[in-house]
């Protein structure tokens, strides 16, 4: 298997996968990463795929504080 996002496995992609960022509108970088920004799926840098996944990580957080305390024991007898 080919490295997803370098070599090899981005030569078939157009230009190499390089283009234009649709996040940080910087051209001619490599644009990898299929995400979705307000219902629109967008190619991205690797750079905005990974501000992109924190803010969701954070996010994610945020909306549910409470979620780690659910490991109670009562579900570990199995
Ligand atoms: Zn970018």
């Amino acid at each position: 298997m080919s490295k997803a996002h370098r070599g090899t496995g981005i030569r078939n992609e157009v230009n190499h996968g390089r283009g234009k960022c649709a996040r940080c509108g910087k051209e001619n970088i490599k644009i990898l990463y299929e995400k979705e920004i307000d219902g629109a799926t967008v190619k991205v840098c690797k750079y905005c795929n990974a501000a992109l996944k924190n803010i969701a990580r954070v996010e994610a957080r945020k909306a549910k504080p409470a979620e780690a305390s659910s490991d109670a024991p009562a579900e570990a007898q199995a």
